[in-house]
């Protein structure tokens, strides 16, 4: 009887993805016979909660309060080579964007003439710390490279981030939930579960590239600290706490501190004689910092209190590690991906002997500047387009018809460099079970009643993370490695895979 229950189960996993290869949308499915969709959810829900995938409602008036966040109630299937090409191209990825914050002929080039001012506060902040002389011994990049997969099933480029790559910690505990989904309402084994769940470390690697960065760096002060950057208001709180959590467990003796912009001002954090960080913390005594990581700073919204941009200058001025340190968060703005996709410029900071360079050209869409011939070829087929700026976290980009009307105040306005135009990556959709937010207490359904599950079609974002260490002078590389994935989807014909800015549920790669 065991052994036939895992033949059908075997059965239909390929099935599924030969179906899918058709076009046939089919989704692992909920056996209607065996499970209410009310308990499951509500399961699945509690289970969730129990991994810490969950974050503060939003308004934030009252911190105590914490909703699950939605999640797929079943993986979504990948193409395991597809896969496995994304986690390959990580390690080049991670070098091209070492090479860029050390060009600085590139990265003046190329930045200077963006009508941004964000990108130019960043640019002025990072020309004053390159003038005075870098601090720092070393800078620490936890990037990751995020992807659609086309229609052709091709892997496709959406941005790389630089600066406070989130879910880093919860994309770990997903994989964890959807292992017990796998198991209890698919019936599969732990080998079957093995054999299409890849292994998911990711907060155990940012954890651990946090310490060793403080190693380090507390070869000279062993007292020495963590500092996270945080926003004042933060909704997704736990994906930074389990990596606090995780390090304090690891490491037991290394103090970790969160402190917004607000938090650090009037000297709060300082400068030594010899550029340590100091932070004075409550009881009045004086930490040195060993490690900055920024989980603000990334966006002008991150700069609402007034000292802000002078504090981020004092923090980059420090000899503390900064993750990243401004020269690697401005190789992250999305302008140097529309310039890499031109093979002249991708061959000089791609190693072409490295086995990967053509793969990961290949990954590159199309881009048109903002120009008059490029609106014309917009006006013939909108949804083919997305007008894209170089703000980061998410919201910011326009899609379909609404791209002309924004197209003509931006050519009138002669601000034609601040935006460019992306080849909009068209996916196959997949059906799926979803756990959408929790509703508010007040508008909570109190019904049980039998209801069907509700599938939605949806497509997926694939995250791969990185991390790396390089010596300020010299650029020697001291580690260049895969630092885990998340998997993001979203119903079909939303705009954006956000969780927190856009209508982004969290999932896992089913691997086949
Ligand atoms: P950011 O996350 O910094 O705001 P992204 O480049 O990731 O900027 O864009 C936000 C979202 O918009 C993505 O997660 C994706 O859902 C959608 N998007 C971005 N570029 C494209 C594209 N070329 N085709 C289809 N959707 C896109
Ligand atoms: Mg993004």
């Amino acid at each position: 009887m065991h052994t036939r229950s895992i033949y059908v189960q075997a059965f239909s996993l390929s099935q599924l993805w030969i179906d899918n290869k058709n076009n046939n949308n089919t989704a692992m499915e909920l056996d209607k016979l065996r499970y209410n969709w009310i308990d499951v959810e509500d399961d699945i829900r509690l289970y969730a909660s129990s991994l810490g995938i969950c974050s503060r409602r939003i308004p934030m008036d009252d911190r105590r309060s914490m909703c699950c966040l939605p999640v797929t109630v079943f993986p979504s299937p990948m193409e395991r080579s597809t896969f496995q090409l994304a986690i390959n191209l990580q390690p080049s990825i991670n070098e091209m964007i070492h090479k860029i914050s050390i060009n600085h002929q590139f990265l003046e080039q190329s930045l200077l003439k963006l009508p941004d001012e964000f990108v130019a506060k960043l640019f002025h902040i990072y020309q004053t710390v390159s003038k005075q002389g870098y601090a720092a011994s070393h800078q620490l990049g936890i990037f990751r490279s995020d992807y659609m997969i086309d229609q052709h099933s091709n892997l496709k480029q959406v941005e790389v981030n630089t600066i406070s790559t989130g879910f880093c910690a919860l994309t770990q505990q997903v994989t964890q939930l959807h292992r017990y989904t796998l198991k209890h309402y698919q019936g599969l084994s732990d080998d079957q579960i093995n054999g299409h769940i890849a292994t998911n470390d990711s907060l155990d690697r940012v954890a651990q590239s946090l310490i060793d960065a403080h190693r380090i760096y507390s070869r000279t002060d062993q007292h020495s600290a963590i500092l996270f950057v945080v926003q004042e208001q933060e909704a997704n709180v736990m994906d930074q706490k389990m990596i606090e959590w995780k390090m304090k467990s690891l490491s037991p003796d290394i103090r970790i501190y969160r402190r917004s912009f607000r938090d650090l001002d009037h000297g709060i954090i300082s400068l030594g004689p010899n550029q340590q960080l100091l932070l004075t913390t409550i009881d009045k005594t004086q930490v040195e910092i060993s490690v900055v990581y920024f989980r603000a700073a990334y966006s002008s919204s991150c700069f609402g209190y007034e000292n802000s941009w002078k504090l981020r200058l004092l923090l980059e001025q420090s000899r503390a590690i900064k993750c990243p340190s401004i020269q690697l968060q401005l190789a992250g703005v999305k302008q140097f991906q529309t310039l890499l996709s031109d093979r002249a410029i991708f061959d000089r900071f791609c190693c072409s002997s490295s086995p990967h360079s053509d793969k990961l050209f290949n990954t590159y869409t199309k881009f048109w500047n903002i120009s008059q011939s490029a609106r014309d070829l917009v006006i013939k087929n909108p949804s083919e387009f997305v007008l894209k700026s170089n703000q980061e976290g998410g919201g910011n980009n326009v899609f379909g018809e609404q791209i002309i009307d924004k197209l003509d105040r931006i050519l009138s306005n002669n601000e034609n460099d601040a935006y460019f135009l992306m080849q909009f990556i068209r996916q196959k959709a997949i059906k799926s079970l979803l756990i959408f937010k929790q509703p508010p207490p007040s508008s909570a359904t109190t019904s049980v009643a039998c209801q069907p599950p509700p599938y939605n079609q949806i497509d997926s974002e694939l995250g791969i993370y990185g991390s790396v260490l390089v010596e300020t002078n010299g650029h020697h590389i001291v580690w260049n490695q895969n630092a885990g994935h998340l998997l993001r989807s979203k119903l079909s014909g939303e705009k954006e895979a956000g969780v927190f800015s856009g209508a982004g549920i969290l999932d896992t790669p089913f691997l086949i």
